[in-house]
This record gives C-alpha cells, sequence and structure tokens, in this order.
C-alpha cells in the first residue's frame, strides 16, 4: 500500500487522509480494535446523557462522542492527553487521533 511507513509494518490502523505527508505517530502503539461500549463512564457519574460512544484506545475507557452535550471523549484527550479514539459503536470500525486531527481505519 502506498503511503505507508516501514517502521509502522505492525500497525493494525492505518490513516485515511487527503492531506499530503499525513501521518500519526500513534499507530505503532494502538491496539486492533475497539470492544463495543455500552455507556460513558462521565455521564454515569453526572447524570447526563451521551449519543455516540467512543473508546479510548490508551486506557480503554468509554466516553461519549462530540455530538453529545459533554463531549467527554474529547475532554479525556485534554484532560489526560491520551490521543487516540476509536468508535465503541456496533458494526462501526475506525479511529480518530486528536493530536494528529487524523481519521483511521484498520488495515
Ligand atoms: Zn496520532
Ligand atoms: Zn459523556
Ligand atoms: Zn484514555
Amino acid at each position: 500500500m502506498s503511503g505507508d511507513r516501514l517502521s509502522d509494518q505492525t500497525a493494525v490502523w492505518r490513516v485515511e487522509s487527503d492531506r499530503p505527508g499525513a501521518e500519526c505517530g500513534h499507530l505503532g502503539d494502538l491496539p486492533a480494535r475497539a470492544a463495543v461500549g455500552t455507556e460513558c463512564v462521565d455521564c454515569v457519574r453526572m447524570g447526563t446523557r451521551w449519543v455516540h460512544l467512543r473508546r479510548c484506545l490508551t486506557c480503554d475507557e468509554v466516553h461519549c462522542c462530540d455530538d453529545s452535550p459533554q463531549r467527554h471523549a474529547s475532554a479525556h484527550f485534554h484532560a489526560v492527553g491520551h490521543p487516540v479514539i476509536a468508535s465503541a459503536e456496533r458494526g462501526e470500525d475506525w479511529a480518530w487521533c486528536y493530536a494528529d486531527d487524523l481519521f483511521l481505519l484498520p488495515r
């Protein structure tokens, strides 16, 4: 596949971007995929509602998406710096790197 760096050979995700030279420096650290989530841990704590669920690929916690009122997945990145989330919705297989602003797809 063109555009893949040799150092990413063990990575299970690839960058999906039209931006020339777009690279995610976190690919080698990411698990293969995210398990489906059942609830946003922060919304449960706060008694708020979520729209979609995202799983942090660093610590495995589930948070809510940017369409949700509290945007806990974004808040989690800004709070602790874990860069990549993946969809925790059934049937969805994609990830997003906040640090690099890049969409990732499974290889
Ligand atoms: Zn990245
Ligand atoms: Zn939430
Ligand atoms: Zn995390």
